[in-house]
């Protein structure tokens, strides 16, 4: 399955590995071959996608937090943008980003 991770949203939402509707945390993804959108519950996001340890999937993570970091800077920059307020606010996207998979156990 190829994704890049987005986020961890507070949604109520399908589970597009089980199909059970669940309140709460879902891991966000952007299917990089169809660009749909899609949720996992937090139990089944590691299975989904194929990882057999949490370390492993913190790791896919952390690159696309990282990979998305650096895209949106490129992109602002590219837009003309160099401001400290553009880059601090990008940074602690980020940070935020990092923040929540830490505190969902990754
Ligand atoms: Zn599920």
């Amino acid at each position: 399955m190829n994704v890049m991770f987005i986020g961890i949203e507070e949604v109520e939402m399908v589970c597009q590995f089980c199909n059970k509707k669940e309140i709460g945390r879902a891991f966000t993804f952007r299917d990089l071959e169809t660009g749909d959108i899609i949720r996992f519950g937090s139990q089944c996001a590691k299975k989904a996608l194929g990882f057999s340890t949490s370390s492993k999937m913190g790791k896919k993570l952390r690159a696309d937090i990282e990979a998305t970091f650096q895209s949106e800077c490129n992109e602002a920059r590219k837009a003309g943008d160099f401001s400290k307020e553009t880059s601090k606010r990008l940074s602690e996207k980020r940070q935020n980003a990092i923040d929540n998979i830490i505190r969902a156990g990754f």
